[in-house]
């Protein structure tokens, strides 16, 4: 069996594996797709101490850096059963039954797609799914929010700062942000929002260029012109396969405590798809440390 088997081959569960390796205990990776969701990063200018690089670039990386150690990498694999036995078995789509001592669950997050036309063709050519990565692209530029819940109106409050107006679109009567958030909001010059409107397409040409939205209840057709859409409707965790086995919130994240441990003894968790509140290459490459450290130390005590 495994000493430490990650599931997960993004950022935190290719740094939970080296730190893991680096004790000299016996390591694996299962992955469906290495490098999890940096594959579909374009431009990354926030992983410190790099000023700038490209997504597949860094993935590349990552993969040079776990072949250094004796890691047991399985990629194209898909986990979809966890139970703890006297071991902890981890099924795998195809059939095979992996154990390990410990597991730490590093499978991610998607944002959710609001899937109207123009949405996957031009991703990464100006629709955007984090503020924190790709807000300071936008400075001087008109951009839209799509969703009006917490994220959206953090979002649309952090864009305010750097674009040159943001433009808020809520599909429901009623924005759902916390009324702080609101306020904050409203009491900015250069916000506009709309609510009880349906996003029809994000168009452009070989960039966004606009949005067409209808107004719900009389119909009505509005395209706004603006060089930018962030689409913030949610981040879902890709935990479904854990059903009950292991705690989580209403959200579907993994809750973990400060060693990143789940409630289940020996199975830990890191990154996006944990109740961590931000959701970045570099949070969670060191929520995977962290979480390595604490299988670590969980298996000199057990
Ligand atoms: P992920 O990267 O989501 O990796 C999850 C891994 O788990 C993948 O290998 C996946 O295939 C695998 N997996 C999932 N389910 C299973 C399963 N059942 N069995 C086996 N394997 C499974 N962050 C920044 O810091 N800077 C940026 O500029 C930036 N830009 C971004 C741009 C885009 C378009 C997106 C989508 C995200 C961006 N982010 C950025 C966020 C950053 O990519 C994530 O925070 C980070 O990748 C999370 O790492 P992770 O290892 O927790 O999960």
């Amino acid at each position: 069996p495994f000493d430490v088997l990650v599931v997960g081959g993004g950022p935190g569960g290719a740094s939970a594996a080296i730190y893991a390796a680096r004790k000299g205990i016996r390591t694996g990776i299962v992955a469906e797709r290495f490098g999890g969701q940096v594959m579909d990063t374009l431009g990354i200018e926030n992983f410190i101490s790099v000023k700038y690089t490209e997504g597949p670039k860094l993935v590349a990386s990552l993969e040079e850096h776990v072949k250094e150690y004796g890691i047991d990498v399985m990629k194209l694999q898909r986990a979809k059963r966890l139970e703890k036995k006297n071991l902890i078995e981890v099924e795998l789509e195809n059939g095979a039954v992996l154990k390990s001592k410990t597991v730490i669950l590093s499978t991610g997050a998607r944002w959710r797609n609001v899937g109207v036309p123009g949405e996957a063709e031009f991703k990464n050519k100006g629709v955007a799914y984090c503020p924190h990565c790709d807000g300071p692209l936008f400075t001087g530029k008109h951009v839209a929010v799509i969703g009006g819940g917490n994220s959206g109106i953090e979002a649309a409050i952090d864009l305010a700062g750097i674009v040159k107006h943001v433009t808020v679109l809520e599909f429901m009567p009623e924005l759902k942000a916390d009324d702080v958030l609101q306020k904050r909001l409203y009491s900015l010059p250069n916000v506009t929002v709309h609510k009880n409107v349906q996003t029809k397409e994000i168009t452009g040409t070989d960039k966004v260029n606009g949005i067409t939205y209808v107004e719900r209840d009389s119909g009505a057709e509005h395209h706004v012109e603006l060089e930018g859409v962030f689409v913030q409707i949610g981040l879902v965790p890709n935990t479904d396969w854990l059903a009950d086995t292991v705690e989580r919130t209403r959200f579907g994240e993994i809750v973990v405590d400060r060693h990143g441990a789940t409630n289940v003894p020996g199975v830990f968790a890191a990154g996006d798809c944990t109740n961590s509140p931000y959701k970045q290459i570099i949070i969670s490459m060191g929520s995977g440390a962290n979480a390595a450290l604490g299988a670590f130390d969980y298996l000199i005590r057990n």
